[in-house]
């Protein structure tokens, strides 16, 4: 599915199957568009999540722009009250097309709130300063901490870029704070203790950016 809807039980499911089971009320919509990833993290729920085939996350191949778009033209609007590019992967590993994507949802929907969610690593697959790319284009991005130290860092996420990694996510993070107008670190509540999500919120804090202590699922 290169877009789908999360049902409150934690199910993927289509667009359409989430307006026929829900025909009232508001929802977040998801984009899928590549499987590629530098980090393989203990908790991905790429590894462990078991999803029929016909709500597979996975892609056969990586979809084109336009594949995505016609996908995204029919999404039910009406119930959608946010757009998120997240997926079975990292968005910012094909960073062109997902900017394309939210030009495409700019222009076709401006009141749709548009929300990336990240492992902040985009520095470092492009090679240079990606924060810019996202000016104007992202109402919200949610970038995953993780953990509190460089070492716990890479225990967790096995980044390939190495321990360099942790820091050059928080450099794109407070990058952000001038190009999208809400940064978000998460931690997954249950990959760290009480502890060690104090540490994060204080790191947040220092970054000045604010902390979300999210649900355990993909980042
Ligand atoms: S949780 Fe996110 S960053 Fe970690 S391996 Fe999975 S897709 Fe990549």
């Amino acid at each position: 599915m290169y877009a789908y809807a999360v049902d409150p039980g934690g199910e993927y499911i289509t667009p359409e199957e989430s307006r026929r089971r829900h025909p009232e009320g508001k929802r977040g919509f998801y984009v899928n568009f590549t499987n590629r990833c530098p980090c393989a993290c203990t908790f991905c729920l790429r590894s462990l999540k078991r999803m029929p085939a016909e709500h597979s996350l996975w892609l056969a191949e990586e979809p084109s722009v336009p594949e995505v778009e016609a996908a995204l033209a029919d999404l039910p609007w009406p119930l959608a009250s946010e757009l998120v590019f997240c997926g079975f992967g990292e968005p910012t590993t094909r960073l062109d097309v997902l900017t394309d994507l939210l030009r495409w949802t700019r222009r076709e929907h401006p009141g749709i709130p548009t929300r990336l969610n990240t492992n902040g690593l985009s520095d470092l697959i492009h090679g240079r300063d990606t924060a810019p790319d996202f000016a104007g284009l992202l109402d919200t991005v949610s970038i995953s901490l993780n953990a509190a130290t460089p070492e716990r860092y890479l225990a967790l996420t096995r980044s390939r870029f190495g321990i360099g990694s942790f820091e050059a996510m928080l450099r794109f993070a407070q990058a952000c704070r001038d190009y999208v107008p809400n940064v978000v670190l998460t931690v997954v509540d249950q990959v760290g203790d009480a502890a060690e999500i104090e540490a994060c919120r204080q790191i947040a804090e220092s970054c000045g950016l604010k902390l979300r202590v999210r649900r355990y699922e993909s980042h």
